[in-house]
C-alpha cells in the first residue's frame, strides 16, 4: 500500500432517516433480524443493503446448501430457516431437500435419495437430516416478499453502503452511510451490524479477529459458477464407473484453477453449481477480492472444456449457466464478544443461560447434534446497542468454521432481531436487555426451540440425553479423554482433512 496520507475534510451530512432498529447488510443474518424484529413488535426498522437484493452469500454468491436442521427425529433449527423450507416448497424446483418429517429414518432407500444431497444425512446410525438446496432467485424473490409482507414496520434501503459507526462515547447512535445521494445518516436506537466482515463493529471500538491461515475453511474465498446441459445424476453414476478417470479430472481442473472445486447438486438435475476453495485470501481485502474474482474467470472457457474432454458422454452438451453475481465470503473479521464459542461447545456440551440458538451444526465430533448458543456470542465488548450476528459472530479459529453457516447466521439474526425490539421497547441498552424475555419471543411465537424454555417440547431435551448429545463417536471420546478437543481431531480444512462435512 502507498504511504502517503491525504486528510479528509470535515463536513456536515444530512441525517436521511431515523429509526428504532438498524440493521446494516441484508444476508441471511440481516434480513432474519429485520423480519424478526418486526415480528417481535419494532414498528420502525430500516434494512440497509449495498446491492439490490437480499441473501448475501446465499442468493448472491450462489451457495445453495442449508445442512443439518435435525439431530435424529428432531429439528432442532426451525424458525425462519424453516420458514424458507416452507415458502420455497411451495414453488416448483425451488427445494431439494427431505422434510423435517424424514429426519432420522434410516430406510436405504431413503438414504440412497437423499446422499447426494451433502449435509442431508448423519453418520451413526447413518441417517436422514433434515436439510436442503435451494434456488437462489426464487430465494431472492421470497425474501423480497417476506419485506414487503412487513412494509408497515420495515424500510428497506438498497443500494447503501455502510460506512462508520456514530459513536457517542461507547454507545453506537447510528451509521453513515454511502449511496448516489452522497454521503449522509441514519441515526437509531439499537444497530445491528449483520455485514459479515464486521465492517462497523471494526470502527466502533469493540475487539474485533480475524485469522487468514491455510487450515482455516474461512480463510478460503471463492467465486462460485453454474454448470448448465448435463446430468448431475449421470455425472454421479460415470464418476462411480470411472473412479480413476474422475480422479484424474479432478486432478486436472484443480491444475487449470489453481485451487479445488467440487460440483455440487442443486435444485434440478440440470444445472449444478460448483463450489471452489482458494486458499488464504482474506474476503475484505481489496486484493484477495480482485484475484478472486479475475482468476476465477478468466479459466472457466477452460474448465469447461475441461469436464467435455473428460467425460464427453456427459458433458457434451454442458454449457456455463452463470457466475456468482458476488464474491463468495466465508469469513475475515469477526467480534471477540463477551462469549467466544471453542471446539469444546461441541465436546463439551454447556448449558448457556442465554442460548439464543440451539443448532446441529455440521461439526461431526458430535454427530451434528445440536450445541447452545449464547446471546453473549453475537454481543461485542465495551460498546453499546451495537449487536454482530451472523458469520463473524464470536468464535475460534477451529469453532468459527462450523458456526458460520447460514442456518447459524439465520437463528443468530433472527435473534438478534428479537433482541433489539425487545430492547427499544423496555428502554434497554445490549447488555442490560432481558433475555429470559427474547427467549420467550423466540421459543413461544417464532417458532425457535431453546433448551429448558416453557414453549419448547421436553422431548427436545429428551433426545438429546437419550442420544447422549451425539458423543458417542471415536473423536468425542479422544476429546473427553484428552479434555480439549482441539487436540484431539483434525478439523475439516480447506485442503482436506476429517471432521466435518466436505461441502462448504
Ligand atoms: C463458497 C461458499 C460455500 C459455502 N458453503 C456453505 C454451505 O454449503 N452451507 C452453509 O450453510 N454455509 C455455507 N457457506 C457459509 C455461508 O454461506 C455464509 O457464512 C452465510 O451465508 C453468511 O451469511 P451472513 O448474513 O452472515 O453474511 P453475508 O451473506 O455475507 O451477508 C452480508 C450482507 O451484507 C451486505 N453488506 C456487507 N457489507 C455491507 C456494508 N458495509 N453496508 C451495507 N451492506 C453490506 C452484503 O452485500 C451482504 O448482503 C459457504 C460460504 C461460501 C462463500
Amino acid at each position: 500500500m502507498n504511504a502517503k496520507t491525504y486528510v479528509e475534510p470535515q463536513t456536515t451530512i444530512p441525517v436521511y432517516d431515523e429509526c428504532d432498529v438498524l440493521v446494516v447488510g441484508g444476508g441471511s443474518a440481516g434480513h432474519s433480524a429485520a423480519i424478526a424484529a418486526a415480528r417481535a413488535g419494532c414498528k420502525n426498522v430500516i434494512l440497509m443493503e449495498r446491492y439490490g437484493y437480499c441473501g448475501g452469500d446465499v442468493t448472491g454468491g450462489y451457495v445453495l446448501l442449508i445442512p443439518s436442521l435435525s439431530f435424529h427425529d428432531h429439528t432442532y433449527v426451525r424458525g425462519l430457516q424453516e420458514e424458507w423450507f416452507t415458502r420455497l416448497q411451495k414453488i416448483p424446483d425451488a427445494v431439494n431437500g427431505p422434510g423435517p418429517e424424514l429426519a432420522g429414518r434410516t430406510e436405504p432407500e431413503l438414504l440412497a435419495k437423499w446422499g447426494a444431497v451433502g449435509g442431508a444425512t448423519a453418520i451413526a446410525p447413518r441417517r436422514v437430516c433434515h436439510g436442503f438446496m435451494l434456488d437462489p432467485m426464487e430465494l431472492r424473490i421470497e425474501m423480497d416478499l417476506m419485506l414487503t409482507e412487513h412494509s408497515d414496520a420495515i424500510r428497506v434501503l438498497y443500494h447503501s453502503w455502510g460506512v462508520k459507526p456514530i459513536m457517542e462515547g461507547n454507545v453506537c447512535k447510528g451509521v453513515i452511510f454511502e449511496s448516489k445521494e452522497g454521503r449522509k445518516a441514519i441515526l437509531a436506537k439499537q444497530i445491528i451490524d449483520a455485514t459479515g466482515d464486521a465492517d462497523l463493529c471494526r470502527l466502533s471500538g469493540a475487539p474485533t479477529t480475524s485469522s487468514i491461515d491455510e487450515e482455516c475453511r474461512c480463510s478460503a474465498t471463492a467465486l462460485v459458477y453454474r454448470i448448465g446441459g448435463f446430468s448431475y445424476r449421470e455425472f454421479g453414476k460415470w464418476r462411480m464407473e470411472n473412479m480413476q478417470k474422475a480422479g484424474e479430472l479432478s486432478a486436472e481442473l484443480t491444475k487449470i484453477h489453481g485451487f479445488r472445486s467440487a460440483i455440487i447438486a442443486g435444485t434440478r438435475d440440470d444445472v449444478s453449481w460448483v463450489n471452489n476453495w482458494q486458499p488464504k485470501r482474506d474476503c475484505s481485502r481489496i486484493a484477495d477480492q480482485t484475484a478472486t474474482e479475475l482468476g476465477t474467470r478468466v479459466v472457466l472457457r477452460k474448465v469447461l472444456e475441461c469436464y467435455k474432454t473428460y467425460a464427453p458422454e456427459v458433458f457434451k452438451d454442458a454449457y456455463l449457466y452463470d457466475i456468482a453475481p458476488q464474491l463468495g465470503t466465508r469469513g475475515s473479521h469477526r467480534i471477540v464478544g463477551e462469549h467466544v464459542i471453542s471446539s469444546n461447545d461441541w465436546a463439551f456440551p454447556k448449558e448457556h443461560a442465554d442460548c439464543i440458538a440451539w443448532h446441529c451444526t455440521v461439526e461431526s465430533l458430535n454427530d451434528n447434534a445440536p450445541i447452545e448458543i449464547p446471546y453473549r456470542a453475537i454481543l461485542p465488548q465495551k460498546v453499546e446497542n451495537l449487536l454482530a450476528p451472523g458469520r463473524h459472530l464470536s468464535a475460534d479459529r477451529i469453532a468459527i468454521d462450523n458456526v458460520n453457516l447460514i442456518p447459524q447466521c439465520v437463528g443468530t439474526g433472527q435473534a438478534a432481531g428479537v433482541a433489539a425490539a425487545v430492547a427499544v421497547a423496555d428502554g434497554a441498552s445490549t447488555h442490560t436487555v432481558n433475555v429470559a424475555k427474547v427467549q420467550d419471543i423466540l421459543a413461544g411465537e417464532q417458532d425457535v426451540p431453546l433448551p429448558r424454555n416453557a414453549h419448547t417440547d421436553k422431548s427436545y431435551t429428551e433426545c438429546l440425553v437419550e442420544h447422549e448429545y451425539g458423543l458417542y463417536t471415536e473423536a468425542a471420546k479422544k476429546a473427553r479423554e484428552l479434555g480439549d478437543a482441539a487436540k484431539a481431531y483434525r478439523h475439516w480444512t480447506i485442503s482436506g482433512g476429517s471432521g466435518t462435512a466436505q461441502h462448504e
